[in-house]
């Protein structure tokens, strides 16, 4: 049975979307697309754990706070729990929650052995010095030790962390084992174990997808003009490897607005967000807009690459590309998405586009068990592959189906879960 729930039907955008809520709306529209038992998809609707740990803090000047750090771990029928670790005072049980289930799917679609995790800790990383980052990410290892590790869980940097983060957690976690266990967290310095190019994965695949996309859809790279909201980690390697491929960048923002050139602008001379923060505006170009403008621009493809929520009831229908490639996670609302759809916009789901990042953290994870780092080639190639075949599963359904690229990514992670759950049997 296909069913879309039609522009009315969607809900308003008032409530912009938690993670808990969209992962549960879009898993419930997925599962009328697959012949799956329904106590499958209830099963589903539920995190296995959620753990919840508090963590105190000696702060420099000696007084103590006491913060609280989370880990949901969604489903791991297919393996070890995987997903970030975020530092973020937005941070809770239900957005840790929301954001497992969708890790569990992006993991299923790239079909790679594990199943969704997701955590961290409610604070404002920016308050932190540096040893006070050390010593709360020591304890936060040392308080998740029992439900995380290379078979169970296994984390990776996300909002407010880095691979210096992953770093402290490895050793942390290493030297209550007694030993040096890498595998414990990916995202890791490559010299302690982390993998070339995990970086610029996520990049690296928003870009592959881009590029199926448009020859998907009959065009030429080279006569392809695209728009990126986030010159980030994200963004600014998408963008330079589409243009290496032969794209024409127009506009890139960050955080406070955007830089427009219709002939293109050189966005390898553009300093990314880690390189120098929000250096976007001090850029030559012959407009400025706003980052709202930039989503309407009148491009071949957007690649919203920032933050979520940014496509909503109330600019979809201004949404002038006919090719969105989600970078960010959730830049798209459930409301969004249906009129997007509607009008006839390809929207290239998060879980497929920007999952090079989660591929390669599975390529880091190989390398330190094996204890045989690959070289960047290797990474990049291997990749490469991963992204083509992830590709061809979805576009399969898409076709057979006349499902959105979102639905068929749903659909093709789905049933690779379901198929397991079944097989599996349930316990007990
Ligand atoms: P980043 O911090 O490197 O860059 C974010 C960029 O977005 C910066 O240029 C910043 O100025 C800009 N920005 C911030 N708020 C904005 C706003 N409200 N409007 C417009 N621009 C804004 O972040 P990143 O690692 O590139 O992550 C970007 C998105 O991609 C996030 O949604 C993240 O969850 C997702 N993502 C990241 C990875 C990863 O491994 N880096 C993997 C998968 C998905």
């Amino acid at each position: 049975m296909t069913t879309t729930p039609t522009q009315q039907e969607a809900e308003p955008d008032d409530d912009l979307d938690s993670a808990l809520v969209t992962a549960r709306r879009q898993l419930e529209r997925a599962a009328t697309h697959v012949d799956v038992d329904p106590g499958v998809i209830e099963r589903l609707k539920h995190p296995t754990k959620v753990q919840q740990v508090s963590v105190p803090l000696e702060r420099d000047d000696g007084s103590v706070d006491v913060f609280t750090g989370y880990r949901a771990q969604h489903d791991d029928v297919r393996g070890p729990y995987k997903g970030g670790l975020r530092y973020h005072p937005e941070v809770s049980a239900e957005e840790c929650t929301g954001l497992s289930m969708w890790m569990t799917w992006k993991c299923a679609v790239m079909d790679l052995p594990f199943g969704g995790g997701k955590g961290g800790i409610s604070v404002d990383p920016k308050v932190l010095t540096e040893d006070e980052t050390e010593r709360l990410t020591r304890r936060f290892a040392e308080e998740l030790r029992d439900v995380v590790g290379p078979t169970k869980d296994v984390p990776a940097p996300d909002m407010g962390t880095d691979a210096q983060t992953m770093a402290w957690f490895m050793d942390a976690y290493s030297m209550q084992q007694g030993e040096t266990i890498p595998g414990v967290v990916t995202g890791k310095p490559p010299v302690v174990g982390g993998s070339y190019g995990r970086e610029e994965a996520p990049g690296r695949s928003t870009a592959i997808a881009a590029r199926e996309a448009v020859d998907y859809y009959d065009r030429d790279l080279s006569n392809t003009t695209v728009a990126v909201q986030g010159f980030g980690s994200v963004g600014a390697n998408a963008a330079r490897l589409l243009e290496d491929w032969g794209a024409t960048v127009v506009a890139v923002s960050d955080v406070n607005g955007a830089i427009y050139d219709p002939g293109g602008l050189a966005v390898h001379e553009i300093p990314t967000h880690e390189e120098e923060p929000e250096a976007v505006l001090a850029q030559d170009a012959p407009e400025t807009i706003s980052n709202a403008a930039i989503l309407e621009l009148d491009v071949d493809v957007l690649i919203p690459a920032a933050v979520g929520n940014v496509i909503t009831a109330d600019n979809a229908d201004a949404i002038a590309a006919d090719i969105v490639v989600e970078g960010a996670n959730g830049p798209t609302t459930f409301a969004a998405d249906t009129i997007l759809e509607e009008r006839g916009v390809a929207v290239i789901p998060d879980i497929l586009a920007n999952a090079g990042g989660v591929t390669v953290s599975y390529f880091e994870w190989l390398q330190d068990i094996n204890r045989r780092q690959w070289t960047l080639e290797r990474v990049n190639t291997e990749l490469e592959e991963h992204m083509l075949e992830a590709w061809a599963d979805v576009r399969e359904e898409v076709e057979e189906k006349d499902l959105a690229w979102r639905d068929a990514a749903y659909v093709v992670a789905l049933s690779r879960i379901a198929e397991a759950k079944a097989t599996r049997g349930l316990w007990p």
